[in-house]
């Protein structure tokens, strides 16, 4: 708890400018005009996402389709007139889906829809059929002696409700992220849970998983939820079940991924710079709006309408994280290269583009009045203040551990996982107005946390 406080007093050492500004308890006019601008104006989200979607589409880390969405992203980042627009390519072990199918051999002969997990073993193209052993949850499953998993399909259910928050993601998605390996060492012969997600539509949820422990890769699939619930019928008349289970997925090797990084440089390049990201890799079956071409878009979006206004004091980095779905490779990359260098906050939007309700902040004891006025900048957006020493992010998530500084901008989570993870995450779950709420947000807090932004004038005079 206290490798913060003593980051942040080492900062304040470091940087003697931090120490002389008063955070007054207005809110600064310049600072509410860019707010309100945004509000009502900001194109450059829109922009950026309808066009990664639309032009590059899904985008499986460390794939063709991936590397193709970092082209795009330096071509795109350099035209909107950033500077020193990088690609940090790292190497990381590649996952592909291949067909897949699943299907109720008896006693009611039907299709399922199925989607295989990522890092899931392969059925090969025959497939595999074996009877159904079902559990409520990961831990009944555990609990389970090996004779009654061995050789079968567990099938794993749980009951995930929506709520604002999406608290129930950490909770609920024990069975994909337990279950495979759980149900490997107890000699199963394949998995297939419900899919965490809380709509009732026949989607299918994909997800990440690991094998730990030496559990040896087994096929592993979510159902959609209709169909978990069928399966659930199906189980209750009593009489075997048996099922059938293609999952073609393939271990493509180790191949290369990347960070995509641009810059909007700071009038002192000695001062720590803020660090604004989202991740440029998706899933594969839908396009990545909500998941996240959303958050690189409102990242740059809201460092672009900085840089439009004028020159901030401190450097704002913007990094678009590669492969985070499949385990925060990115964010694991940009640590190792610039974890120990102090930063001014890190802040990531990998929630979606629905209505920011709340702002964490844990940027130290020092920096609280600095946080205060953040929190009373965002006020007429309809965002309440939450902790001072609390946020998160996906990729910074380690980073913010580490000790540095953190913003977190909660966006309204009820209908996210309904679309996360599915083929139904499109542009068109996106609403603008909505959107520009969360760049209006991002906006403002650049804006405090830039440290002052010199008007066009002066930048020409250099
Ligand atoms: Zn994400």
């Amino acid at each position: 708890m206290f490798r913060p406080i003593i980051a942040a007093s080492l900062l304040a050492a470091a940087s003697p400018i931090i120490a002389q500004v008063h955070f007054s308890p207005l809110v600064d006019p310049k600072v509410a005009v860019l707010r309100d601008e945004a509000l009502t104006g900001d194109h450059y989200a829109w922009d950026i996402v309808e066009g990664l979607t639309t032009e590059v589409g899904p985008r499986l880390a460390g794939t063709e389709a991936e590397a193709r969405a970092r082209e795009w992203a330096v071509k795109r980042l350099n035209a909107m007139g950033f500077a020193n627009v990088r690609v940090e390519p790292f190497d990381m072990p590649v996952w592909v889906r291949g067909h897949e199918s699943a299907e109720i051999i008896a006693p009611f002969p039907q299709p399922m829809v199925i989607a295989a997990l990522g890092n899931s073993g392969s059925t090969g193209a025959e497939g595999i059929t074996g009877d159904i052993v079902a559990f409520d949850s990961v831990d009944a499953l555990r609990a389970a002696p090996n004779e009654l998993v061995s050789g079968k399909i567990v099938f794993v259910d749980h009951a995930m409700p929506a709520n604002q928050d999406g608290s129930g993601y950490g909770q609920f998605g024990a069975p994909r992220r337990q279950g495979p390996t759980v149900a490997s060492q107890k000699g199963a012969l394949a998995i297939v849970i419900r899919s965490i997600g809380t709509d009732r539509h026949r989607n299918p949820h994909t997800g990440v998983m690991t094998f730990s422990d030496g559990a040896k890769p087994i096929p592993a699939g979510a159902l959609s939820n209709p169909d978990a619930d069928q399966l659930l019928r199906i189980l209750k008349r009593g009489q075997p079940v048996r099922m059938k289970l293609v999952l073609e997925s393939s271990n493509l090797g180790t191949r290369q991924s990347g960070n995509v990084i641009a810059e909007v440089p700071g009038r002192d390049p000695s001062l720590t710079p803020i660090l604004v990201g989202g991740h440029l890799d998706s899933w594969d079956q839908g396009t990545g709006a909500i998941d996240d071409g959303a958050g690189v878009a409102i990242a740059a979006a809201a460092a672009k309408r900085i840089m439009d206004a004028g020159r901030p004091l401190r450097t704002i980095r913007i990094v678009w994280f590669g492969a985070e779905e499949m385990g925060l490779f990115g964010g694991f990359d940009y640590r190792a290269k610039y974890g120990k260098q102090p930063h001014y906050a890190l802040i990531e939007s990998d929630f979606g583009a629905d209505k920011i309700w709340k702002i964490d902040s844990k940027l130290g004891d020092a920096r609280k009045a600095e946080a205060e006025a953040i929190g009373k900048a965002l006020a007429p957006l309809g965002i309440v203040t939450g902790k001072f020493d609390e946020a998160d992010g996906s990729d910074i998530g380690p980073m913010i551990n580490d000790g540095l500084p953190g913003i977190g901008l909660s966006q309204d989570g009820t209908r996210y996982f309904d679309l996360h993870h599915t083929p139904d995450d499109t542009l068109d779950k996106i609403d603008p107005a909505q959107l520009r709420q969360n760049v209006a947000a991002w906006t403002t807090v650049l804006a405090v946390l830039s440290g002052g932004i010199e008007e066009p004038k002066s930048r020409k005079r250099r």
